[in-house]
Order: C-alpha cells, then sequence, then structure tokens
C-alpha cells in the first residue's frame, strides 16, 4: 500500500481514541478544565450512560469569545507556553488536547460569554453570537458515533454511568469548596451543594467514622480498620489533587492496615500528597493518570507516616453529631458496629470481617431474598442467584490454580455412568482434582466419588458431578462451573440465621455491583436512601 497521511479528521479521530477511551474520560476531562477555570460550581448532566448526552456547565472563567474556535484545535492550550513549563505544571490540563478530541469524535457545542459554537466529528457547522453568561457550557452528543468500533467496546450503560458519576466524585472529594451536582437520566445523582462530599460519595454513616489525615504533605481521609471494602474502587489517591493510579502508593496504603483487614478488604481512603510540581512528571500517560516521582521512596513514606498516625490516633474526622435519635437505619448501623467481635482463638488472627462491612444483615424475606443495609440505601439480594455467583467465581479461581478444599465422604459414592461418560472420566482428572472431586474408575460403567469440593452437600453431590463432567466433556468450563454452583448455592427457599446472612453478605460485598449470576439473572435491588426518603416525603 502506497503512504499517505492522513486526512485531518481521520488523524483526529485516531489521536482522540488516547484521550477519550469511554464516556467517563469526557467528563473527566471537562470537570478538568472547569476546575482549571477556577469553577466554585460545576454541573454534570449524563443521558443515555453518556453517549447520548453529557452537558457540563461551570462558573469559571470561561474562554475569550474571540479564542473559542482556537480552544478546539489540537495543542492549542492557555496552560502552557514553552517547553521549559512542562517541567512544572500547576493545572490539571496542559497538553491542549482534550476539546479537540472530544470535538473529533462527537457532536459538540460550547456557549460562552458571547459566543456560541457547534462542531460534528471535529468539523465547524455553525459559530454565532450569544449571550452573556458566566462560564462555560459545553454538550456532548451521540459519542462515538463516528467511530463504532469504540462503541462496540463500551460497557453496559450501568457500568458506563457509573464511571461517569466515578469520574465527578473523585473531583468532588479532592476539591471539597466546589459545589458539584450531577443529574443522571433526570434525577440528581450526587451534589455536593452545602453537603459533605465524604458523605454524599460515601454517606453519613462512613463519613461519620473517617479518621483525618494531616501530617505534613499529605492530608485527606482514611477509613478505620473496621471499615472495609471488597474492592479498591474507595481508594483514591491524589497529588496535587490529581487523582493518580499508582500501586506503589496504594500499596502504602494497604500496608497500614496490615494485620487489621482481612486479605482482600481494603480501606476507604482520599489522600492527597501536596508537592512541588517539578517533583513530579505529569507527562508520562496519555490520560494524565499515571504520574512519575522524583523520589518515589520519599512520597512512599510519608503516606505511610500520614496514614499510620491517623489510624494510631482514631480521631474521628470531625466532632461526631450529638446522640439525638437519628433516623433507625442509622442507630442499627452503630448498634451492629459496637457488638464485640467473638474473641479470637490466636490473638495474632486479624479480626473477622464481619466487624466491618458495609452489608449488614437486617433480615429475610419470602425466604429467598436477603434484605440488607448498606451506606447508599436498602439492598435486597437473591440468595440463591448471589451465592451462585460468589461460588462460581470462587470455583473458577480453583480451575485457575487456587488450592482446592474438598471434603472426604464417610461412605464412598458409587455413579453409573454411560460408558463414554465413564470413560471421559479419565481425561478430566485435573481439572475435576481442582474443583475438590476425587473419584476412581468402578468397572466400565461407573466410578466412585470419594471426596466433593466442600460447597457442594452431599446430596447434590452426584448431579453436581454429573453436569460438571458433561461440561467438562463438552468443553466447556463456565458451563461446568455454572452447574457446580449452581447445586453448591443455597437455594431459594433455604431459611437461613442472621449468621448465614452475614456470611453470605460478606462474600457479596466483594462482588461488582451490577454482576449477575451464572445465567445472567440480577443478584441484588438498591433502593437508595433519597428515594426512600422521596417516597416517605422526608426532608433530612
Ligand atoms: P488543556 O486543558 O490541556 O489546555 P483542552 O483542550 O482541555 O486543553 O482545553 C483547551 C483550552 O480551552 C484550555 O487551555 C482553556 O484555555 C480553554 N478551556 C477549556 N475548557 C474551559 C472551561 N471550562 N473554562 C474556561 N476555559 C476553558
Ligand atoms: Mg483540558
Amino acid at each position: 500500500m502506497t503512504i499517505r497521511a492522513l486526512p485531518p479528521a481521520v488523524a483526529d479521530a485516531i489521536a482522540a481514541g488516547e484521550v477519550v477511551e469511554r464516556p467517563a474520560s469526557v467528563v473527566k476531562e471537562l470537570v478538568e478544565n472547569s476546575l482549571d477555570a477556577g469553577a466554585t460550581r460545576v454541573g454534570v448532566e449524563i443521558r443515555g450512560a453518556g453517549k447520548t448526552l453529557i452537558r457540563i456547565v461551570d462558573d469559571g472563567a470561561g474562554i475569550p469569545s474571540a479564542e473559542l474556535r482556537l480552544a478546539f484545535q489540537r495543542h492549542a492550550t492557555s496552560k502552557l507556553q514553552n517547553l521549559s513549563d512542562l517541567e512544572a505544571i500547576g493545572t490539571l490540563g496542559f497538553r491542549g488536547e482534550a476539546l479537540a478530541s472530544i470535538a473529533a469524535v462527537s457532536d459538540l457545542e460550547a456557549t460562552t460569554s458571547g459566543r456560541r459554537l457547534h462542531l460534528r466529528a471535529g468539523a465547524l457547522l455553525e459559530e454565532g453570537a450569544a449571550g452573556p453568561a458566566p462560564g462555560l457550557v459545553i454538550e456532548v452528543r451521540d459519542l462515538f458515533a463516528n467511530t463504532p468500533a469504540r462503541l462496540r467496546f463500551l460497557k453496559s450503560d450501568a457500568t458506563e454511568t457509573a464511571a461517569c458519576l466515578a469520574a465527578v466524585q473523585r473531583y468532588a472529594l479532592l476539591y471539597p469548596t466546589v459545589r458539584f451536582r450531577v443529574i443522571v437520566e433526570g434525577r440528581t445523582s450526587l451534589s455536593t451543594d452545602g453537603h459533605d462530599p465524604l458523605a454524599s460519595v460515601y454517606g453519613e454513616a462512613v463519613s461519620r467514622e473517617m479518621l483525618a489525615v494531616d501530617h505534613l504533605n499529605v492530608t485527606g481521609t482514611v477509613s478505620p480498620p473496621k471499615l472495609s471494602r471488597g474492592t479498591r474502587d474507595a481508594m483514591l489517591l491524589a497529588v496535587n489533587r490529581r487523582p493518580i493510579a499508582s500501586r506503589t502508593l496504594a500499596f502504602a496504603l494497604e500496608e497500614c492496615y496490615r494485620g487489621a483487614l482481612e486479605r482482600g478488604r481494603y480501606p476507604v481512603a482520599v489522600l492527597n500528597v501536596e508537592i512541588s510540581p517539578e517533583a513530579v512528571d505529569v507527562n508520562v500517560h496519555p490520560t494524565k493518570r499515571e504520574v512519575k516521582f522524583r523520589d518515589e521512596g520519599a512520597v512512599f513514606a510519608a503516606l505511610q507516616r500520614a496514614v499510620r498516625s491517623a489510624i494510631g490516633a482514631g480521631e474521628p474526622a470531625r466532632p461526631p453529631e450529638p446522640a439525638a435519635p437519628g433516623p433507625s437505619s442509622e442507630r442499627l448501623l452503630r448498634q451492629l458496629e459496637i457488638q464485640e467481635p467473638p474473641p479470637a482463638i490466636d490473638p495474632q488472627l486479624p479480626r473477622p470481617a464481619s466487624a466491618g462491612g458495609f452489608l449488614r444483615p437486617v433480615g429475610q424475606v419470602l425466604d429467598g431474598y436477603l434484605v440488607a443495609e448498606s451506606p447508599e440505601g436498602m439492598v435486597l439480594i437473591d440468595q440463591h442467584a448471589a451465592h451462585e455467583r460468589v461460588l462460581f467465581n470462587r470455583f473458577q479461581s480453583r480451575l485457575e490454580g487456587a488450592p482446592a478444599v474438598s471434603q472426604h465422604l464417610l461412605m464412598a459414592m458409587t455413579v453409573e455412568l454411560e460408558p463414554a461418560l465413564a470413560a471421559g472420566v479419565a481425561d478430566h482428572e485435573a481439572e475435576l482434582r481442582s474443583l475438590g472431586f476425587e473419584v476412581e474408575p468402578f468397572g466400565p460403567r461407573a466410578v466412585r466419588i470419594l471426596a466433593g469440593p466442600v460447597e457442594t452437600p452431599p446430596e447434590s453431590l452426584e448431579p453436581a458431578f454429573r453436569e460438571v463432567l458433561a461440561g467438562l466433556r463438552a468443553r466447556s468450563a463456565d458451563d461446568a462451573l455454572a452447574s457446580l454452583a449452581c447445586h453448591s448455592a443455597v437455594r431459594f427457599g433455604d431459611a437461613l440465621d442472621l449468621a448465614e446472612q452475614r456470611r453470605l453478605l460478606q462474600e457479596v460485598e466483594s462482588l461488582s455491583p451490577d454482576i449477575t449470576c451464572p445465567h445472567g439473572r440480577p443478584v441484588r435491588l438498591l433502593l437508595d436512601w433519597q428515594q426512600l426518603k422521596r417516597h416517605f416525603r422526608r426532608n433530612y
């Protein structure tokens, strides 16, 4: 093929891919621009998971009308002038790429005091006068309509919407004096207008327990060990109030909780490290999320000292509210929290995770749904679907090498099989063993099961074994795992006591909120506190 320089529209769409991966990238870049412009209010509206509309309204400095068009040219920026400025970046943006990139893959309208601009796929459609208004309004429609490949790679609407919201939440947590408001499909999902952002994002109950961190150049807040999560999603690390992804600093933080949190549990944290802009290079990654420190060891040590002194001091981030009877949900939360964990057999053992956790059992309805309370609201969980998913994931990790945990039967169980299936047992011995099955041949049309996965009740062992074997024979590990999970999970209709409910809820916490059971059925339903209060017309 002949080598040709790409037409600008194609080159721009390619370059845009680096900056604008998904709707949340647009939200992130535009919010950064608003903050760089000194906004004190930032409003974000999202429709159709950001594919239909992303609108950002701010009250910042705005763009001089004569420069509005220029702002959409690649490498046009007001934040940087010469190469040496790159050495010490004091703003969130600096490459002059975001507006051009977003405009290249969407239908975009920008309005600033006196001027309005309409671009589609990077091409100018319209430019005209506009009335006086504070700040800047950007409306992004039909995102990725001209890059179908990008569109296909997006995750579910729920996931993309959650990522958009999370992008704003990070800045809301790092810029507590800026008032943020996010409206998703017409409903307010976040408002820090007059509220503590920590409470707006994680709920009152959590924010009340958080510990203040304020030690030299590290400030923020971290959870006490009794509050923890099943993922790292609530660990927000920032440098000069720029959220960053840093395994090293995440590790530094997690280490502070070593021995206090079980494996797989993580703290909630908002931590900002202030360092001189020359001591950090933010120009190493297209989305500016990765940074390079001149002295990473020093930052690591500073972060640990700050967090350790906060956890050690155990001071709540702000004085606890008067003990007036709050909403009963919060009372219940506290009651559950002051319950002492059972005495540990070995003082070296970490405290049981039940001391923390974000899903608190309230009860069970229809002997099939668990009712739980989380900082976000009231949660209903389909006990069978949830348990199935938990077990599916666990069995999957065993197939991938995690040690099997099997239980020997008092009496070996003889299972008759069609000859073809019986012959297949030997082929799948390794997989069966990694799932916890120990079997031995018993003539040409039968096997004896000596042991099975510890999770599978004995009465289900035979059907589970048959289906697992059939799945493996059909080369579908997923089918095999789904059958095993289904036969091992608690059933709809099983009454669970509070301890069993708590155990299951702890496992469910580690699942992502929108996960389904292995057959695709939903696992949980959230009735958030807002909805609840609105329904009962309570404004507190
Ligand atoms: P960068 O942020 O890297 O400078 P962008 O493409 O994001 O690049 O923005 C280009 C320029 O447009 C900025 O340098 C700034 O001057 C202007 N701009 C963008 N968004 C805003 C805003 N919300 N308020 C005021 N000016 C803005
Ligand atoms: Mg920018």
